[in-house]
């Protein structure tokens, strides 16, 4: 299925997990992939999947909470693969799972900075040319933790909860330059950010008691939602959180 064919599509913290997930899925589908990652190594590992099979892709190394290497980095991508027409604001840092007296203010600052402050940065990044084009497609990445599902590890629920609240303005006043937002609010998924919890047996079994479907969801699992609502079968979706989560919350 080409879903995606002609498209350009950009995701920031490629080089691991679902990101590397979505890039390869996206890419499969027929998009050209623009590979952003802080870890230039990771990113290139990302393309190198997609040319194998393929795929058309480039890297893009910039921190997405920095603007101006935000800015550089995105403007010499889309110089050789051309505007971005699906943005898919991706990269996050784990928090752990701390009581909130625990967090210092680094810790907080970095949290926000990365996953609100960077999603801002690179939407806009992207939207001028959107806006001139009149189409676009931004896929957030949120996470069950912000809808309570955790009793710690609030930090990193707060800014997944403010990625929700973006996703939902954002879709409000781009929809008259038919510029499509919308979000993903993963459950547990089994990634590099979350590969320490495997080998906790506690940690297995809450999963068993907790998630109806008994397991954690896979990258690609995550990686098929955000390519829906990147594709043209997503059209008429703005605003909304779908959340691929084997029904720990409902
Ligand atoms: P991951 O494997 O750690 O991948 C995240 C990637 O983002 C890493 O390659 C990381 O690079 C990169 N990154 C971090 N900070 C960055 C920055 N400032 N600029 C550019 N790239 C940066 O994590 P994941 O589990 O795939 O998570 C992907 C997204 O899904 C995150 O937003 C996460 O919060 C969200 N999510 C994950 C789960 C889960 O259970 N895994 C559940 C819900 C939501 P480094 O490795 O160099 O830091």
């Amino acid at each position: 299925m080409q879903a995606l064919a002609g498209k350009v599509a950009l995701v920031t913290g490629a080089g691991s997990g679902i990101g590397r997930a979505n890039s390869v899925l996206m890419a499969a589908r027929g998009a050209a992939v623009i590979v952003n990652d802080l870890d230039a190594p990771a990113a290139e590992q990302t393309v190198a999947l997609i040319r194998q099979a393929g795929g058309v892709a480039r890297a893009c190394i910039a921190d997405v909470s920095d603007g101006a290497s935000v800015a550089h980095a995105f403007a010499l991508a889309q110089r050789s693969l051309g505007p971005v027409d699906v943005l898919v604001n991706n990269a996050g840092i784990p928090s752990g799972m701390p009581a909130f007296e625990e967090i210092d203010e680094a810790a907080i600052d970095r949290m926000f900075d990365v996953t609100v402050k960077g999603a801002m940065l690179c939407t806009r990044s992207v939207l001028p040319a959107m806006k001139a084009r009149r189409s676009g497609k931004i896929v957030n990445t949120s996470s069950i933790t912000a809808y309570g599902s955790h009793s710690r590890g609030s930090v990193y629920a707060a800014a997944k909860g403010a990625i929700i609240s973006l996703t939902r303005a954002w879709a409000r006043e781009f929809a008259q330059w038919n510029i499509h937002v919308n979000a993903v609010a993963p459950g547990r998924v089994r990634t590099p950010m979350t590969a320490g919890l495997s080998a906790d047996p506690a940690y297995r079994e809450e999963v068993r008691r907790r998630v109806p479907l008994g397991r954690r969801g896979e990258p690609e699992e995550i990686a098929a939602v955000v390519a829906f609502l990147a594709s043209s079968d997503a059209d008429y979706m703005t605003g909304q959180v779908l959340s691929p989560n084997g029904g720990e919350i409902m």
